[in-house]
């Protein structure tokens, strides 16, 4: 297969040489023409196999034709973070270069002037948060009516309880008629059910089995004790026994580990940079800059990192923490091995972690290798005896979804979960000057203040109506928030007497 059988035109098909692509993806191959075709697509494939090209080079042939008008782009791509979404704009840069077409980012915590200058003047391509692309909506910059193709990237990710109600109101903006893209590399059963609701007769490109681990990563465990002391002492050791470790992530759980972790390798001297949803944008860009130009060895970071992020040659992801959820393994250790290189993940579990291992495990259909002694059965009884003997700490254990979970870690990962939509959050001192051009917050619905992920696989199993009505309770935080809502749902009820 060759990119001319593709119906790229010559302009995309010189820009792709230039780019030293030889041939395409599988996913690329087969989503390709479906796309130039005009079909939904619900592409589904490994991490760092090109799916980002899989949806940019076909739209940039298909923008070849008509031209953009004022504050009213022609296509619209959706990201789950701010990086994510400049990286999708850099690769429009390197794909387009033949072409003069005019890209928008709009992304969270930088300011909304330059944004807003340039769709005045018109753009062909629109890449956004959604949180900061319904504020330039709210405010009267922006329509979307003249969008004739919506890409919906990590796909899941953006329909999980946190986004959805965003995504909706946004597909609700965007013409009935636009054709729709949707790009994952994981899709819990749950989530392709609401698929449905934005996808025209979807053509499904399945490159491989949803959530099943590039090929290129070799993957191992390594048991540690659960003080947070001794998996800091057995992070080190890995760092430092690692073969070839040219650079790497290292993931943790939560925000404030994130920072632990930093400052303990810091004080060690490693090379070490830290990335989470709570520093302001300036720092956010230079700490993911000086790891990407090698400046830095060692990324902390939290799961803000672990989708999407293209870093060429990441020879390692370390698992400070086993991840809560089974997908965010998948993404996380798909920093490394991406397009055809090789990587190692290796992933640091306490006795107290066995249940989350067993969850990702399954999700991704193979047993992970240890490296040397594994847990035993009898290691993760009596972890789990210990829990139950110390009044036992919800948060700390729960493994697969729909367990109830501790409020404050909730809290805590639902914010992490969605570093760009902070509108919840009390204004902190760091916040860079656009959040102070942001209308005022009592307007906006508490987003973070969302029903916890474990009530998400009953409400999404129910009817998308249903689904409604039930993020209609009369939770504070959510009460703005009901503009994506059916009418009917929001009529007062009236009681007749008993
Ligand atoms: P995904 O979204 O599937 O995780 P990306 O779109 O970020 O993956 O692409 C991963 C890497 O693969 C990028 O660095 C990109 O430049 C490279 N790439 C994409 N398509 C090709 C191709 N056809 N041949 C070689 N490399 C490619
Ligand atoms: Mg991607």
């Amino acid at each position: 297969m060759t990119f001319s059988e593709l119906g790229l035109s010559a302009k995309v098909q010189a820009a792709v040489a230039a780019a030293g692509y030889t041939e395409p993806t599988p996913i690329q191959a087969q989503a390709i023409p479906h796309v130039l075709a005009r079909r939904d697509v619900l592409g589904i494939a490994q991490t760092g196999t090109g799916k980002t090209a899989a949806f940019t080079l076909p739209m940039i042939t298909m923008l070849e034709e008509g031209r953009a008008r004022a504050r009213m782009p022609r296509t619209l791509i959706l990201e789950p973070t701010r990086e994510l979404a400049a990286q999708v704009e850099d690769n429009f840069v390197k794909y387009g270069v033949n072409h003069k077409l005019s890209v928008a980012l709009l992304i969270g915590g930088v300011s909304f002037g330059d944004q807003d200058a340039k769709l005045t003047r018109g753009v062909d391509v629109l890449i956004a948060t959604p949180g900061r692309l319904l504020d330039h909506f709210e405010r009267g910059r922006l329509l979307l009516t003249g969008v004739e193709l919506l890409v919906i990237d990590e796909a899941d990710r953006m329909l999980d309880m946190g986004f959805i109600p965003d995504i909706e109101r946004i597909c609700k903006m965007v013409p009935f008629t636009r054709q729709t893209l949707f790009f994952t590399a994981t899709m819990p059963p749950e989530i392709q059910r609401i698929t449905e609701q934005f996808l025209h007769n979807p053509v499904k490109v399945e490159v491989s089995r949803a959530a099943s681990t590039a090929t290129t990563i070799t993957q191992r465990l390594v048991r540690s004790g659960k003080k947070d002391f001794e998996k800091r002492d057995t992070l080190r050791a890995l760092i430092r026994d690692a073969d070839s470790l040219k650079n790497a992530i290292i993931f943790c759980n939560r925000k404030s580990e994130v920072a632990t972790v930093y400052k303990s390798l810091q004080k060690h001297e490693f090379s070490v940079a830290a990335l989470h949803g709570d520093m302001d944008q300036s720092a956010r860009t230079a700490a993911l800059t000086a790891f990407r130009d090698g400046k830095t060895q060692l990324l902390v970071a939290s799961d803000v990192a672990a989708r999407g992020l293209d870093i060429p040659d990441v020879s390692h992801v370390f698992n400070y923490d086993t991840p809560h959820h089974a997908e965010d393994y998948v993404h996380r250790i798909g920093r490394t091995g991406r397009a055809g290189r090789l990587g190692t993940a290796i992933t640091i579990v306490t006795p107290e972690d066995t249940k989350l291992l067993s969850a990702i495990e399954k999700l991704i259909g193979q047993p992970i290798e240890w490296a040397g002694n594994a847990i035993s059965d009898e290691e993760a009884s009596e972890a789990k005896r210990e829990r139950r003997g110390a009044g036992g700490r919800p948060g700390r254990s729960s493994g697969g979804r729909g367990e109830p979970r501790g409020e404050l870690r909730a809290r805590e990962e639902r914010s992490a979960r969605r570093p760009d939509e902070q509108r919840a959050a009390a204004p902190r001192s760091a916040e860079p000057p656009a959040q102070a051009e942001r209308p005022a917050q009592a307007e906006r619905p508490a987003r973070g203040e969302r029903p916890a992920r474990a009530e998400r696989a009953t409400r999404q199993s129910e009817s998308s109506v249903s689904r409604d009505r039930s993020s209609a309770r009369p939770a504070a935080s959510e009460e703005a928030d009901m503009s994506h809502m059916p009418q009917f749902l929001l009529r007062p009820v009236t009681y007749r007497g008993k």
